[in-house]
């Protein structure tokens, strides 16, 4: 996933996973001298929540001299998330969670960030569970699209598309997290006080609950996706980009998606 001359992004919420990764990485760093690092925390505006999290971020960032660059939707959007769903909710846009629109924004927010730092690669801290929950909600929702296209390294597909990565997708969520405690890395325990996927939750309890009974399912069905996606790909047609008409990000259709929801709110 990594090349030796690579400019990474590590995109850093300031939880567990993203903190491991980012000191991983780190230390994969001195073997790799001109690969560069920095780190990218995206700023919803989270009243009592976010604010924590940057600290924790920015602490980190210092402690392994990594540089550390704040992204916020106040900044790109002109409206903290916390505005964004009070204004949802009093204009009855009802039918979208916190997490769609911050699902949307945020992904805009890293890419851009990432292009900001001049990175030519993004790292995000999707592990095992992540991965394979999400492999899961596609499946329910009936999207091959995204099946095909979410994996664990993205293809150059746009010049404005800073490609992924994953380097935690085969990792556990909890073998992450003990890797937090045992280095006794500082990191953000409070859980978001927006999250409410519903779907996602089931799921995670579903997964959960094979693998207590059927130990390596997650990893079953990662790998099942991963020798099925090559077929998938040739089932869905490559997306052609347009430019969006509102902020000239590459989109799917004329408006992109974080503009359309932004019509809603203001
Ligand atoms: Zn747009």
């Amino acid at each position: 996933m990594v090349n030796f001359n690579d400019h990474l992004a590590v995109a850093v919420s300031g939880g567990k996973d993203s903190l491991s990764l980012l000191h991983i990485l780190a230390k994969m760093r001195r073997f790799r001298p001109k690969t560069s690092l920095i780190a990218i925390t995206v700023d919803e505006g989270i009243k009592g929540y976010r604010d924590e999290a940057l600290e924790i971020a920015a602490s980190n960032c210092k402690k392994l001299e990594i540089a550390h660059h704040v992204v916020s939707f106040k900044g790109l959007y002109g409206f903290t998330l916390d505005e964004i769903i009070e204004r949802a909710r009093s204009n009855d846009e009802t039918e979208l969670t916190a997490c769609s629109y911050c699902g949307v924004l945020r992904r805009k927010a890293i890419n851009i960030g990432a292009r900001q730092a001049h990175a030519n690669k993004v790292a995000t801290a999707h592990t095992l569970d992540d991965e394979v929950q999400t492999v899961l909600m596609n499946i329910f929702h009936g999207d091959i699209m995204r099946l095909a296209k979410e994996k664990p390294v993205t293809n150059e597909v746009h010049p404005l598309l800073v490609r992924k990565i994953k380097p935690f997708c085969e990792i556990p969520e909890k073998e992450s997290a003990l890797y937090a405690y045992t280095k006794k890395i500082k990191f953000q325990d409070m859980p978001c006080p927006y999250a409410s996927e519903a779907l996602r939750n089931d799921i995670r309890g579903m997964i959960n609950r094979m693998e207590a009974k059927h130990a390596g399912t997650k990893f079953t069905v990662f790998k099942a996706i991963e020798r099925l996606r090559p077929a998938l790909e040739e089932t869905v047609r490559a997306e052609n980009f347009k430019t969006c008409i509102e902020c000239g990000e590459p989109s799917a259709l004329d408006l992109c998606k974080t503009c359309e929801m932004l019509r809603h709110v203001r």
